[in-house]
């Protein structure tokens, strides 16, 4: 059986207040809840406050992005050691916001996923398509090549302890989530894809849906077998509506 993972992706929002408000309702609404791991991801900056909040919590520390150089003379990089150092042990890559205002490729977040996998540090790889491409029916081309890149550069055991965010860009934000039907389709498609190199990597490999998820839709969507928790954007900054997406897990 996979255990769902909720992880929250705060992007850039908030402050040390929000932190610590935030955190504060999220250790009170979520003590004693089982079945379920949960993660948070604040901005970079933050992560070491975060860090310390979550002390005494069972809820997991995750960042946003990382960088591919380990050390040296790259300005502004942070480093997969640095993240791990803070406590991180979850790392979003590949995000479709990152792939759109930084231009990252494929291969790109291919070689950052091998970073995390050398430094023990689990992987959630976003993937998904934009609008047009799902109106021209390219969804799970799309998807296949975004997860074919890590297969390539690392084969398909890389995805041992590793998590796939399917998130259609078209819903992210939007309001416009995916229905349980059309996200569960998607996601079998996934772990079909993965199991024709690989059925055991296939059936524990967790992944989540992104795009739109709240308190509301969340409970329908964890009801498809193939539909192992949540990304959480939007939702994730209010202690009350994260945490009953956490239950509904
Ligand atoms: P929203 O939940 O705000 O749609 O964002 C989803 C997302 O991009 C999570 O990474």
């Amino acid at each position: 059986m996979r255990k769902p993972l909720v992880m929250g992706n705060w992007k850039l929002n908030g402050s040390k207040q929000m932190a610590l408000d935030l955190v504060t309702g999220l250790k009170k609404e979520l003590t004693g809840v089982e079945g379920c791991d949960i993660a948070i991801a604040p901005p970079v900056v933050y992560l070491d406050y975060v860090q310390k909040l979550l002390s005494d919590s069972k809820i997991i520390l995750g960042a946003q992005n990382v960088d591919t150089h380990l050390s040296g003379a790259y300005t502004g990089d942070i480093s997969a050691a640095m993240l791990k150092e803070t406590g991180v042990t979850h790392v979003i890559i590949g995000h479709s916001e990152r792939r759109t205002y930084h231009k990252e490729s494929d291969q790109f977040i291919a070689q950052k996923f091998g970073i995390l996998k050398e430094n023990n540090l689990v992987p959630v790889l976003c993937i998904g398509e934009t609008e047009a491409e799902n109106e021209a029916g390219q969804t799970e081309a799309v998807c296949a090549k975004q997860i074919d890149a890590i297969i390539d550069l690392l084969g398909v055991k890389a995805f041992n302890n590793a998590v796939i965010a399917y998130e259609p860009i078209w819903a992210i934000g939007t309001g416009k989530s995916a229905t349980p039907a059309q996200a569960q389709a998607v996601h079998k498609f996934i772990r079909d894809h993965i199991a024709k190199l690989d059925a055991n990597v296939a059936q524990q490999v967790i992944i989540q849906y992104g795009g739109s998820v709240n308190d509301k839709n969340a409970a329908e969507l964890f009801t498809q077998p193939d539909i192992d928790g949540a990304l959480v954007g939007g939702a994730s900054l209010k202690a009350d509506a994260f945490a009953v997406i956490v239950k509904a897990a």
